[in-house]
C-alpha cells in the first residue's frame, strides 16, 4: 500500500488533498510539516495534516507525489495542528486559511535548500510566505560555578553580580553599562563563571530597557486561595511529553465536532477557571504565580491580553518576574523578530508567550496553562478573515492540550458567567483591592437633564465635572476623561435644511477631524455658549473622515443638499474635548489618547508621561479604560455614558457596563481615594445604575435574565450570515435565497433553528457594498451546525458570484 499524505493547501476549500509520499521522503514527512505540492498545475505550499499507509479512496493514478519537503522539523506541533483543525471545523473556515494564522515565515536556509533541489521553479505561493533568518546576537548568563573569594575585582565582579541578579542579558546591554564589558566577560567565561550564547535576538520595544527583578509580594487571602486552586489544577496535569519534541508521525483522525462537544459537555472541568477580581484586586499577581507553578512543572504558558501596545506595564511586570525568557508577540514586530520569537518557542528555549489575540497560535511547548486577561474584551474576536474568538478558542485549546485555562476580568463576559453556572468554569473571586489603603472609588451620577453647561460653555462639561477637575488639579492629582468618540465633531449638519453630511461609500455620518495643530486653543472662548461652531469660526486644515472606510476629504463650504453656506460642526469628540479642557484649564497639562494620536509607540509614550506625572488631565477613548495602573489618578469623568448604550446590538448594555466599570477602576488605585463622575441622561439605565453601585454580580444576574427572556446568547447560539454586494439587488437576492434555504433545511423545518431575516444590516452600506444579513438562532449547537453545513454548500456553488457571504459563528459585532 502506498504511503499517502493529507495536505491542506491555501485555497478557500475546507477539505484536504491526498498526495503520495515519495520513497525518498518516507519517514521524513510528518504531520505539521510544510511541503510543496502540485495543485492544478501550480506548485503550492501546503501543510501535512496526516500521513498513513493505506489504499487510496480515489483513482491511484490521479494521486501525485509530493514535490518537496520544506520543514525537516514540523512547523506545527501535533497539539497545535489538531487544535487548528478543530477551529476550522467550528467556524466553517477553510483549513488552509486557518493554518496560515499559525505558520511561521520560511527561513532563508529553507529557501536555499529548495532552490538547490530545483524545486522553486514555478512556485507561485511561496512569495507570500515571508523569508527571515540570519542575524544573531550574543547573550551572557552566569553559571552555577562559585569563584574563589577575592579573585574577582572591578568590572568583572560587577558584571557577574549583574548577571546573577538579573539573569541572562544581551552582551550589548551589558556594554551599555560597563564600557569594558567584553574583556570582563571573556575573563569570566574563561573561568566558567559565565557562558556566552549566540542566537537571534528579540529586538523589540518591549525589550529595550532592562527590567530589574521584582520581589513577589505576599499574597492576600483571596489571592492565595485562587493561586492554590490553580496550582492544584496544574499539579493534576500529567507530566509533560518532554522537551517540546513533537510526537512521531501517527495518523490522527480529527475527531468529529458534534460527538466531541457532547463528550465535553458531560465532563467535569476542574481545570478551567474564571478569575473574577475587582479592578486593582491583584489578578496579575495571581497570573504570575500560576505561570511560575506551570514552569516548575516543566510546562509552558500562554498569556493573552486584549491590546499589547496598551499594556507595556503588564509586560514589564512579567519581565521583572521571569526575565527575558518571554516571547512578546504583537503586530509591531518586524518579520525577523516575530520569527525569532516563534523559533525560540518552537524549540523550547522560551516557554512563556504573551500577546494579543493571535498569540493563541503560539507554538508553546508542552502547553500547561493559558491565561486570558480581560477576557470580556471585544478585541478577542477577530472580525475579518477567519472570524474566531480567541477567548473561546483558548478554552478549547487548553482543554485539548490537557492544560489549565484561566480567564480573568473585573467585568466577566455574560458568556463566561454562564459557563460558571453550567459548571464548565470554576469561579475564583478577588473581592477587594490589593493595596491595603486602596478602596473602590466613590461614583456619582450627573444627570445631564438637570445640569447645564459649566464655565467651559460645552453642555457635556457640566458644572460638577468642572468643579471636580478644579479640585483634582488643586490637589496636584491626575484626572482621566473618557469619551467614546474620536475626532473633533462627530457630525456636520446643515444649519438651514438639517442635512447630515454622510460618506459616499458608507451609510454613516462623516466625522470632522481638526488634525494636529501646534496651539491647542479652544474652538470658542471659555464662556461662549454655542456647542456648534459656525463655518467662519472653524480652524483651518481640518478634514472630514469616515470611521468605517478610508475616506478623508476637505470640509465642503456649502451644504450638498440645499447649497446654504451654513454647515455646523455638531457634537463633542475627543479632539474638541481636549481643546475645550485645555482652554478652560490653561494651567493644566492636557493630553489625549485615542487611535488618532496613538501611532506605533505613541500610546506607550503618552501612558509613560501620565505615569511620570507629566500630564494632569488625560482625555481619551476606550484606550484609557484598559487595565492601566496609574497610582495618582483620583478623578475619572465619563463624559457621555449614553453614547454606547443606544446601539442596535444585544450586547450594548453589557459593553456599556463593562466600559463604565473599567474606566471607573482607573481611579483611586493607591492610598488616595478616587472619585468617578458619570454624566448621563439615563441615570436609571441598569448598565449605569449597577456600574455606579459597583454591583457587577447584580448586573450580570439581571443581564443573564434579560438575555434568557429575549432569547439571545448565552441562552441561545447564533450564527450570522453576512452578505454584501456592490449591487443592492444582487445582495438582497442572495440574502433571500440563503434565508429560504435555511428555513427549508431539515433543522429549519423542524424549527430547531430559527431564521431571522433577511434584513438590511444596521450599517446598510459599507465601502460601497450593500450589506444584508440572515441570523440563525438555536437553543443547541448541533442543529445550528447542521443548518450551517447545509448553507455552506449553497454558498459554495449556488449563489450569484457577485455576492459575498461570510459565515460568522458566535458573532460579536452586530452592526
Ligand atoms: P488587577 O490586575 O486586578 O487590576 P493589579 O494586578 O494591577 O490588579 O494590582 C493592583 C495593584 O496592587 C498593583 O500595583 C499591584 O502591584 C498591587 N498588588 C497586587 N497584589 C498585591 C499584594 N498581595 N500585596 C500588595 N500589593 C499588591
Ligand atoms: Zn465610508
Amino acid at each position: 500500500m502506498p504511503l499517502l499524505a493529507d495536505v491542506a493547501v491555501p485555497v478557500p476549500l475546507s477539505q484536504a488533498f491526498t498526495y503520495e509520499v515519495p520513497a525518498a521522503l518516507a519517514g521524513e514527512v510528518r504531520p505539521g510539516a510544510r511541503v510543496l505540492c502540485e495543485f492544478h498545475r501550480r506548485k503550492l505550499l501546503g501543510v501535512v495534516l496526516a500521513v498513513s499507509e493505506r489504499s487510496a479512496a480515489i483513482d491511484p493514478s490521479k494521486i501525485k507525489p509530493l514535490a518537496a519537503l520544506v520543514d525537516a522539523r514540523p512547523a506545527l506541533p501535533a497539539e497545535l495542528l489538531a487544535f487548528l483543525q478543530e477551529l476550522a471545523a467550528y467556524y466553517f473556515a477553510p483549513i488552509g486559511e486557518v493554518l496560515r494564522l499559525a505558520l511561521p515565515a520560511i527561513e532563508r536556509e529553507q529557501v536555499r535548500a529548495l532552490k538547490a533541489q530545483g524545486e522553486l521553479d514555478g512556485v507561485l505561493d511561496l512569495g507570500r510566505a515571508k523569508q527571515v533568518g540570519g542575524r544573531k546576537v550574543a547573550y551572557a548568563s552566569a553559571t552555577d560555578v562559585v569563584e574563589e573569594p577575592g579573585t574577582l575585582r572591578g568590572q568583572a565582579a560587577a558584571v557577574l553580580a549583574l548577571l546573577r541578579a538579573n539573569g541572562e542579558q544581551p552582551v550589548a546591554r551589558i556594554e551599555e553599562r560597563f564600557g569594558n564589558a567584553r574583556s570582563a566577560l571573556k575573563k569570566l567565561a574563561e573561568r566558567n563563571l559565565v557562558t556566552l550564547d549566540e542566537r537571534e535576538p528579540p529586538r523589540d520595544p518591549f525589550f529595550r530597557r532592562a527590567e530589574e527583578r521584582d520581589v513577589p509580594p505576599e499574597l492576600n487571602a483571596a489571592q492565595a486561595e485562587a493561586a492554590a486552586r490553580i496550582d492544584a489544577a496544574l499539579a493534576a496535569l500529567p507530566a509533560p511529553a518532554g522537551g517540546g519534541e513533537h510526537p512521531a508521525s501517527t495518523h490522527q483522525e480529527p475527531r468529529p465536532v458534534g460527538q466531541e462537544a457532547r463528550r465535553i459537555a458531560q465532563e467535569p472541568r476542574p481545570s478551567a477557571f474564571l478569575l473574577f477580581g475587582v479592578t486593582g484586586s491583584g489578578k496579575t499577581e495571581v497570573y504570575l504565580r500560576a505561570i511560575k507553578s506551570c514552569l516548575e512543572r516543566g510546562r509552558g504558558a500562554l498569556v493573552m491580553v486584549p491590546e499589547i501596545a496598551l499594556t507595556p506595564q503588564l509586560v514589564a511586570r512579567f519581565r521583572a518576574r521571569f526575565g527575558d525568557e518571554l516571547a512578546v508577540l504583537h503586530s509591531g514586530l518586524s518579520d525577523a523578530d516575530r520569527h525569532a520569537m516563534w523559533a525560540s518557542l518552537h524549540v523550547g528555549k522560551v516557554r512563556v508567550a504573551i500577546g494579543a489575540r493571535s498569540a493563541l497560535f503560539a507554538p508553546v511547548p508542552d502547553l500547561g496553562l493559558i491565561l486570558v486577561d480581560e477576557e470580556h474584551d471585544g478585541s478577542f474576536k477577530q472580525e475579518e478573515g477567519v472570524r474566531y474568538h480567541a477567548r473561546d478558542m483558548a478554552l478549547l485549546r487548553a482543554h485539548r492540550a490537557g492544560a489549565v485555562c484561566v480567564l480573568g476580568s473585573a467585568t466577566p463576559s455574560i458568556e463566561s458567567v454562564a459557563l460558571v453556572r453550567r459548571g464548565k468554569l470554576v469561579e475564583l473571586r478577588l473581592p477587594d483591592r490589593a493595596h491595603r489603603e486602596a478602596s473602590l472609588p466613590e461614583v456619582s451620577l450627573v444627570d445631564l437633564r438637570r445640569f447645564g453647561a459649566g464655565p467651559s460653555g460645552d453642555p457635556l462639561i457640566s458644572l460638577p465635572l468642572h468643579r471636580a477637575l478644579e479640585k483634582t488639579l488643586a490637589a496636584k492629582e491626575q484626572a482621566i476623561l473618557f469619551l467614546n468618540r474620536r475626532g473633533f465633531a462627530p457630525s456636520v449638519v446643515c444649519g438651514s435644511c438639517g442635512t447630515l453630511t454622510t460618506c459616499d461609500a458608507c451609510s454613516v455620518a462623516l466625522t470632522y477631524h481638526r488634525g494636529r495643530r501646534r496651539d491647542a486653543r479652544p474652538p470658542s472662548p471659555a464662556g461662549a455658549p454655542a456647542p456648534a461652531a459656525p463655518l467662519e469660526e472653524r480652524p483651518e486644515g481640518g478634514r472630514l473622515r469616515c470611521h468605517y472606510c478610508d475616506y478623508a476629504g476637505p470640509l465642503p463650504d456649502r451644504c450638498s443638499s440645499c447649497g446654504a453656506r451654513n454647515l455646523l460642526l455638531e457634537g463633542l469628540g475627543t479632539e474638541r474635548l481636549e481643546a475645550t479642557i485645555a482652554g478652560s484649564f490653561p494651567e493644566a497639562r492636557v493630553a489625549r489618547l485615542d487611535r488618532d494620536v496613538a501611532g506605533k509607540d505613541r500610546s506607550q509614550a503618552i501612558l509613560a508621561r501620565m505615569r511620570e506625572g507629566k500630564i494632569d488631565i488625560l482625555v481619551g477613548t476606550q484606550m484609557v479604560t484598559k487595565g492601566h495602573d496609574l497610582p495618582n489618578v483620583t478623578l475619572v469623568g465619563v463624559v457621555n455614558a449614553d453614547a454606547a448604550l443606544g446601539l442596535p446590538d444585544f450586547r450594548a448594555a453589557e459593553r456599556g457596563f463593562q466600559l463604565l466599570v473599567q474606566v471607573a477602576g482607573r481611579a483611586g488605585r493607591r492610598d488616595r481615594p478616587g472619585r468617578v463622575l458619570i454624566q448621563t441622561r439615563n441615570p436609571e439605565h441598569p448598565a449605569i445604575a449597577f456600574a455606579a453601585a459597583h454591583d457587577v454580580p447584580g448586573f450580570l444576574e439581571r443581564e443573564i435574565r434579560d438575555r434568557e427572556e429575549v432569547g439571545y446568547p448565552p441562552a441561545t447560539r447564533l450564527a450570522l450570515l453576512r452578505i454584501d454586494a456592490v449591487d443592492e439587488g444582487v445582495g438582497r437576492g442572495a440574502a433571500a435565497k440563503l434565508a429560504a434555504h435555511a428555513r427549508t433545511c431539515p433543522e429549519g423545518l423542524a424549527r430547531r433553528v430559527e431564521v431571522l431575516g433577511p434584513s438590511a444590516a444596521p450599517i446598510a452600506r459599507l465601502r460601497g457594498r450593500y450589506r444584508f444579513r440572515v441570523l440563525l438562532r438555536a437553543r443547541e449547537r448541533g442543529p445550528l451546525r447542521g443548518a450551517l453545513a447545509a448553507l455552506a454548500g449553497l454558498i459554495r456553488d449556488g449563489l450569484d458570484r457577485n455576492a459575498r457571504v461570510i459565515i460568522d459563528v458566535d458573532p460579536v459585532a452586530m452592526l
